[in-house]
């Protein structure tokens, strides 16, 4: 799984006016969860089930 700020960097996810993070395919707002097997927030789009984790 790709990190948050590498799918920032690549175009997979961008950010809107209110720097929420959007996923760039389908301009979802991404969701946030916790994955109780890592430390890190899992973050995804709800339309096409990528996901990205935030790192630290
Ligand atoms: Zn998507």
């Amino acid at each position: 799984m790709d990190s948050v700020r590498k799918g920032l960097r690549s175009g997979d996810i961008e950010k809107d006016t209110y720097e929420r993070l959007t996923c760039a395919a389908c301009g979802e707002q991404l969701g946030t969860k916790n994955d109780p097997d890592e430390l890190n927030t899992i973050r995804f789009c709800p339309s096409c089930d990528r996901e990205w984790k935030k790192v630290g």
